[in-house]
């Protein structure tokens, strides 16, 4: 058999399998249709029925019904429409006084702040001794391990708390201004 032929006869048999495929389809899509059509029938006659019948209420109370349900329908949507987050919510992480600081948001709080390192991006240790001697300026310096002890940044005035919360009003104060939308970009 050539190839040309063994090529005939894969399409013949394809063909022959489409067919039946589509032939034993015909009478499931036929019942399907039928049953789709005197559904919509019920309907059509069930809807002339409660239209055409004579209420003994009134037309105008009817009507007040029919408006209360409405605003209660649209109340609900309302209701059950999907919440937008603030577009600052997915501000979660920035280079702030020279480190990567990364946090969440806890409503509109800022959570779990704290920095990396910025080539590496090791857990940075902080060192704020300076702050317990009475000779030296009060400051804190964030140190990567990973980068031989390089000191990434030092954020001048305080202790770790301080230096954290200096990084936290950096991050409120773009969030205010909208500076924040060039970080998540
Ligand atoms: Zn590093």
């Amino acid at each position: 058999m050539t190839e040309s032929q063994s090529h005939s006869v894969r399409n013949g048999v394809i063909a022959t399998v489409l067919g039946g495929l589509i032939l034993s389809a015909i009478p499931y899509a036929r019942g399907l249709l039928l049953s789709l059509i005197a559904w919509v029938w019920s309907g059509a006659v069930w809807a002339r029925k409660t239209i055409t019948l004579s209420y003994p209420t009134p037309g105008w109370l009817l009507l007040l019904i029919g408006l209360f349900a409405l605003y209660g329908a649209v109340c609900t949507l309302f209701a059950l429409r999907p919440k937008k987050e603030p577009l600052h919510k997915k501000y979660t992480e920035d280079i702030i006084y020279g480190a990567k600081w990364r946090w969440s948001w806890v409503g509109s709080n800022v959570s779990n702040l704290w920095c990396y390192c910025p080539t590496c991006d090791a857990t940075l240790v902080y060192d704020d001794s300076s702050c317990r001697s009475r000779y030296e300026p009060s400051k804190t310096d964030f140190i990567c391990e990973r980068c031989n002890g390089k000191v990434v940044t030092t954020i001048q005035g305080g202790n770790k708390s301080y230096a954290v919360g200096a990084a936290e009003r950096e991050l409120l104060r773009k969030v205010r201004t909208g500076e924040y939308v060039a970080a998540i970009q």
